[in-house]
């Protein structure tokens, strides 16, 4: 529940709305999950929404540690589920990296995440609960943090439940995350893109590109057949941004298949009016995805076209690879049961 809806819930079961406000200080800045340890709410009130409503918080099963201090989390939900989000330290600031779907409908094919399908949506509760977790395990629930959803799933493909996540997380009364610290990444889903260009509450974008021609395109992120790169690249020019933000471009460097002189130029071409960077992701490369991470030679020529152009253009440094924790790699193979098992369990 957003905070209006708590006051609601509240107001429903004869109560009075102020209470949400209290209650949401609980869960998001304090941690405490348990009606009855509420103890500024009476009791009469704590066994009232104990009665029918519960916090569910995501569980962590397992926390793998990479060298360079990225942790990885496997959170367990309510149904039996799991997904995957990400603590990445000094980057100069702290990220959490977190999922919106588990698994994911978009198919990209240097993407692990895409081989597991879409399982199902996440709830807001479910989005934001990784927020509440991460910053309960990482000790900086008072401290500032940033948010990229970049972990499993396509957030404009479950629209409604991540906007209503960043609600809960900006709430004054919670955690009070700016959305100037949220970056929502997306394949472009073109209506959603113009749907997030009213919101309220804006996050920074950023666009998994990828290529520079709707053919190559077409291949690497299927659901351009459906959402073309002319197509986003137009919503993105009419995107508002405020004074000095730009958009984030992503492009993940596939060797030998989007990194020639020619793709250099042709994205310096595309960028024409949309005030953006380019995020270069040299690919991670994994078993099973049939492509190749260029050199480091080969990834400095392609940075410098972009440069010379007078384009801002940086290279995303790689976390937790050791730990399968990097861009592209968060796949759920769950050694225990898988997700048709589970959702089969439940029949
Ligand atoms: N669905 C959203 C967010 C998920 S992934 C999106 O597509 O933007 C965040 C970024 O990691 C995307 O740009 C994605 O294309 C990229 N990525 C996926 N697999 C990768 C891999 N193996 N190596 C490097 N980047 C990858």
């Amino acid at each position: 529940m957003d905070l209006a809806e708590l006051e609601a819930a509240l107001v429903a079961r004869g109560s009075e709305p102020f209470h949400a406000r209290q209650i949401y200080r609980w869960i998001y800045a304090r941690g405490v999950s348990e009606f009855d340890a509420m103890t500024d709410l009476s009791q009469v009130l704590r066994t009232t929404l104990a009665a029918d409503l519960r916090v569910t918080t995501p569980r962590v099963s397992r926390r793998d540690v990479s060298a360079d201090g990225t942790t990885k989390f496997l959170l367990t939900l309510e149904d039996g589920l799991d997904i995957e989000s990400v603590f990445i330290p000094d980057t100069p600031s702290n990220t959490f990296c977190i999922s919106t779907q588990v698994g994911c409908a978009m198919k990209c094919g240097f993407c692990l995440t895409g081989k597991m399908g879409l399982v199902r949506n996440l709830t807001a509760g479910e989005i934001a609960g990784q927020v509440r977790v991460l910053a309960a395990e990482t000790g900086l629930r008072d401290k500032r943090f940033n948010i990229v959803l970049m972990g499993m799933g396509e957030p404009l493909h479950n629209y409604d439940h991540t906007m209503k996540a960043l609600r809960m997380l900006a709430s004054p009364h919670g955690l009070a995350v700016s959305p100037r610290r949220i970056t929502l990444s997306t394949v472009g889903v073109v209506p959603a893109l113009d749907r997030l260009a009213r919101e309220p509450l804006m996050p920074n974008l950023a666009i998994s590109l990828h290529a520079t021609t709707e053919d190559q395109r077409d291949f690497l992120v299927p659901v351009n057949r459906k959402y073309g790169l002319e197509d986003i690249l137009e919503a993105c020019r009419r995107f508002p941004l405020k004074h000095r933000n730009r958009i984030t471009i992503e492009y993940v460097l596939l060797r030998g298949v989007n990194t020639s002189e020619q793709d250099a130029r042709r994205l310096v071409r595309l960028m024409h009016g949309i005030r953006c960077k380019i995020n270069l992701i040299p690919l991670n490369e994994a078993p099973g995805i049939p492509f190749e991470r260029p050199t480091d030679a080969e990834i400095d020529a392609f940075a410098s076209i972009l440069a010379d152009h007078h384009l801002t253009v940086s290279v995303r440094k790689s976390r937790g690879r050791d730990i399968r924790a990097a861009c592209g790699q968060l796949i759920v193979e769950s050694p225990r049961r898988s997700p048709a098992q589970v959702l089969a369990d439940r029949m």
